[in-house]
């Protein structure tokens, strides 16, 4: 295990936590993936064991199927996964705080316990072909009958919603209002008549990205999660924690990548080639940075702040350090982008993706310079 650069708070009570679950893993170990298994029911397995041993949605309320422990217990164990290199739950963290912080309290009472126990596996339905960063534009719509929906459109990158029951949907329920007041946020069902689910294979040969075509799917008015027009904060709101590292057990995984540099480059001190010694200390740096801001939005967050724009800063910090990261680790352990397949390698494709999903890099400077800086606009 790393050391633990996430823990404040009280110390011992974290420590015992952590202890708790690292027994528990001893006993319960990660699952292997049988050959030919898709990725996301291989990740379904295991987001089941750990649900049996009382280590998903930690932070949730009890009445909802969590433990009712704080955002720093859900993190030391999202921490915890990272350092062993075990799979976290997907997308489980930033779809729960959506219905807890939007869904009414029947919602929540009948989607979150099935949702943290894995029984139903929900993808994010989001991004359209003319709208992935300009989300705003989005032009499927819901058109209102007296106590339903039709909703018409199409969805695109939906990641495994072959695999999913339940869809988080964003679609415009109003042409005249501006776009942040027009969007709103459903459940549905992706059996439902009209709905297609079509996967696309990628060039790494996965098939994690889906199209949606919604042909006047029917919607019951109580599917809608929260107020019509309550759309775009819920998707900022979950965006905002897709955004951050904590949840992800990215930082602990990171940590271990940097340490195997950081000892690599303590052993060829003399022999490493011209300028790759500064490239490991840019990694280390950028690590180390990266911890700084956890802490602070551990801190933030457990004193009670949404997540709001400043996520932006987390993820364009989070794609810096892994990008890098992954870009220097096969420079100087070259024989593992030869073993194609292999860990590493995988790991350094999939960083690729970083600056990508939850909103590009370029999104996250422009959400900086106005939401932050509050920089005019030159256009
Ligand atoms: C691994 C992965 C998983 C994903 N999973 C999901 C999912 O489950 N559900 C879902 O809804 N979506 C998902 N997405 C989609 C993701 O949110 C979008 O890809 C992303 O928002 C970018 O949208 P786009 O692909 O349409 O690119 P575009 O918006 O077309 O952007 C193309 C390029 O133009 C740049 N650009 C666009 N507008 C501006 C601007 N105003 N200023 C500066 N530059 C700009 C972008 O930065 C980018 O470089 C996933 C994406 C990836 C990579």
């Amino acid at each position: 295990m790393t050391d633990t650069p996430l823990d404040f708070g009280d110390p011992a009570d974290l420590d015992r936590l952590r202890r708790e679950f690292r027994a528990w893993l001893a006993e319960h170990p990660l699952p292997e993936r049988q050959s030919g298994e898709p990725v996301p029911v291989f990740l379904r397995r295991w987001h089941r064991l750990l649900h049996s041993g009382g280590w998903v949605g930690l932070d949730v309320p009890e009445r909802y199927g969590g433990r009712g422990l704080t955002a720093l217990h859900q993190v030391a164990i999202s921490d915890e996964l990272g350092a062993c290199r075990a799979p976290g739950v997907p997308r489980i963290g930033y779809l729960a705080h959506a219905l807890l912080e939007f869904g009414s309290e029947e919602q929540r009472l009948r989607f979150l316990p099935r949702m943290l126990a894995g029984d139903e596996v929900w993808c994010q339905g989001f991004s359209e072909p003319g709208a992935g960063s300009d989300l705003a534009g989005m032009s499927t719509f819901a058109e209102r009958h007296d106590d339903h929906y039709t909703v018409r459109g199409q969805k695109l990158w939906t990641s495994y919603a072959q695999y999913s029951g339940l869809c988080l949907l964003l679609a415009r329920t109003d042409r005249a209002a501006p776009a942040h007041k027009s969007i709103s946020a459903f459940v549905l069902p992706l059996d439902r008549p009209g709905v297609t689910v079509r996967p696309l294979r990628a060039a790494n040969g996965d098939d994690e990205f889906c199209e949606l075509f919604l042909d006047d799917v029917r919607v019951e008015e109580s599917e809608r999660v929260g107020a019509e027009g309550v759309g775009w904060a819920l998707a900022m709101t979950t965006v905002s924690y897709e955004r951050n590292a904590l949840d992800t057990g990215h930082i602990s995984k990171y940590g271990l990548l940097v340490e195997r540099l950081r000892r690599h480059a303590a052993e060829r001190h003399g022999g490493l080639p011209d300028g790759l010694l500064s490239r490991i200390g840019r990694c280390v740096v950028d690590y180390e940075v990266l911890v700084a801001h956890a802490r602070r939005r551990t801190a933030e967050r457990l004193a009670g702040q949404v997540a709001g724009p400043e996520s932006s800063v987390d993820k364009l910090l989070m794609t810096r350090t892994e990008q890098r990261l992954y870009d220097t680790a096969l420079e100087v352990f070259p024989d593992e982008l030869a073993g194609e397949g292999g860990e590493l390698f995988g790991d350094y494709l999939y960083s690729r993706a970083a600056s990508v999903y939850g909103g590009t890099s370029q999104i996250q400077r422009n959400i900086i310079a106005k939401r932050i800086l509050h920089l005019p606009s030159n256009g």
